[in-house]
């Protein structure tokens, strides 16, 4: 797969995400998962702990990279299934000694991902994005075209990061933290609505003019807005 139909389709993955954060009865389904007692602590985003708190430990789970078979504990080989009725490849993790299998399909739809309730960044950040929406405190989806995605949520008109994957209080806007202990190396970091991308690679690097240079003379926002209309 070439850069551009890569970029393509996460655009597309991305849009189809924020089209259903403006979906009321999705909104209204995923409202429902969250117990009353986590509900009630949640005041408008004034505190967001016990609803992260409960999304990564009581709700959702990881799913690694490498999986170990159960039976075996050997690693198992992960293969993309070319047939995914999915948006996305399915991932198969076959056993190669008792030919046990694991399937993860990665789903585009948020009320799958809430049925499943495992995935990694990017499954994590659009069901919680989902559901702190459903909160009416407006949320969004942030990716920095490197590895990791989160999210960012609409408090005292200012847009905060947030991560559901990460631990209280790094998970609520902490966002120098990829950079001061991820080492990332930023060029762009964007913030995707339903109808626009939006250019916050500022928001979460204190190295602003060393990312500049590393995105060289061209400046390719126009060019994904361009990709992200027609996609
Ligand atoms: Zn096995």
């Amino acid at each position: 797969m070439n850069q551009f139909s890569s970029q393509a389709n996460t655009f597309r993955l991305y849009k189809r995400i924020s089209e259903q954060y403006n979906d009321q009865s999705i909104l209204g389904s995923v409202k429902q998962l969250v117990p009353e007692k986590v509900l009630n602590l949640t005041h408008n985003g004034q505190s967001l702990k016990p609803l992260l708190h409960w999304f990564k430990y009581d709700f959702m789970k990881w799913m690694p990279k490498e999986v170990q078979c159960t039976l075996c504990n050997r690693p198992m080989r992960v293969q993309l299934d070319d047939n995914s009725a999915t948006f996305r490849k399915t991932e198969i993790h076959m056993c190669d000694v008792c030919g046990s299998t694991q399937i993860f399909p990665r789903y585009d739809k948020i009320l799958r991902i809430a049925e499943t309730r495992i995935g990694r960044c990017s499954e994590w950040s659009m069901l919680f994005g989902a559901i702190v929406n459903s909160l009416s405190i407006q949320t969004r989806l942030v990716h920095d075209y490197l590895d990791h995605c989160w999210n960012e949520s609409l408090v005292n008109k200012k847009w905060v990061h947030i991560d559901s994957t990460l631990d209280y209080p790094i998970s609520f806007d902490h966002p120098y933290y990829y950079e001061q202990n991820w080492g990332k190396k930023y060029e762009y970091v964007l913030a995707f609505s339903a109808n626009s991308i939006e250019d916050v690679t500022t928001r979460y690097t204190q190295q602003w003019l060393i990312v500049q240079n590393r995105r060289g003379k061209k400046d390719k926002l126009d060019e994904f807005k361009e990709l992200y209309y027609r996609t």
